[in-house]
Parts: C-alpha cells; sequence; structure tokens
C-alpha cells in the first residue's frame, strides 16, 4: 500500500511537471516571460503598440508609471529586445495559418469567399459552424 501510495504521487508530480512544461513552452512560443512587467501589463497591446509608433522608452516608462506600473526603461528594452520579436513572430504564424486556412477553404466553398473577406477569425467561426452543419445532413 505504501508503495502504491509513493507511485502514485510519482504519476501525479510527473502530470503537474509536464504541464508546468507545456505552459512554459507555450509562453515561450510566445515570447511570453513570467518576470516581466511588460509582459504582464493590462496595457501591453498600448506599449506595443508605442513602441511600433517609435515612442521612446521613457515615453512608455512615463505612460506605464501613469497607469501606476513602475518599470525601469531597462526592463522595457529588455522586453522589445527579448520578448517582444518572439510574440510578434509568433502571432504573425498565427495569422498566416489562419489564412492559409481560408484559402483552402475558399478552395472548397468559393461561394463563402465574400464572407472570409469580411474578419478572419469571425470567417473561419462560421466556416466551421458551417461545415458542422452540413456534415450532419
Ligand atoms: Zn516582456
Amino acid at each position: 500500500m505504501k508503495e502504491y501510495n509513493k507511485m502514485v504521487s510519482l504519476i501525479e508530480s510527473i502530470g503537474e511537471d509536464s504541464q508546468k512544461r507545456r505552459i512554459k513552452e507555450k509562453n515561450a512560443l510566445r515570447g511570453h516571460e513570467p518576470k516581466c512587467k511588460v509582459c504582464n501589463s493590462k496595457y501591453q497591446k498600448e506599449i506595443e503598440h508605442m513602441y511600433e509608433l517609435k515612442h521612446p522608452f521613457k515615453d512608455i516608462k512615463v505612460y506605464m508609471g501613469d497607469k501606476q506600473e513602475l518599470i525601469t526603461e531597462m526592463s522595457i528594452s529588455r522586453h522589445f529586445k527579448n520578448h517582444y520579436p518572439k510574440r510578434k513572430a509568433y502571432f504573425d504564424n498565427v495569422k498566416t495559418m489562419e489564412d492559409e486556412s481560408i484559402q483552402e477553404a475558399i478552395k472548397y466553398y468559393p461561394h463563402l469567399k465574400d464572407m472570409f473577406q469580411e474578419t478572419s477569425l469571425i470567417g473561419i467561426k462560421w466556416f466551421l459552424i458551417m461545415n458542422k452543419q452540413i456534415l450532419k445532413r
């Protein structure tokens, strides 16, 4: 019985570890760094938008300070050097995959083309819903 309990707790800890690892891998893929203040900021989108508009780190620091999120210019620069490119690459890749699946869908269902030219994500959702209904028939 003791051995059995040991085994169970071992299996459980392996399960937990692999779950933690999966989350970590996913975060790394998205460039999310748990300790980074920008990555964890409520205003991450706004901050990255400022960066894309070429606002200096100093302005971003002031902006975050106004939102009660204190940060150093160094941390901001680290985010844009290390995390941001990964995150951007990840989402660009997701966008490409979305576009590809839309192209594929249009190939088979040309009459859906107009619908897909709206926003892509809504298009895909619609496609999936419609497809489900077609399959049900
Ligand atoms: Zn970051």
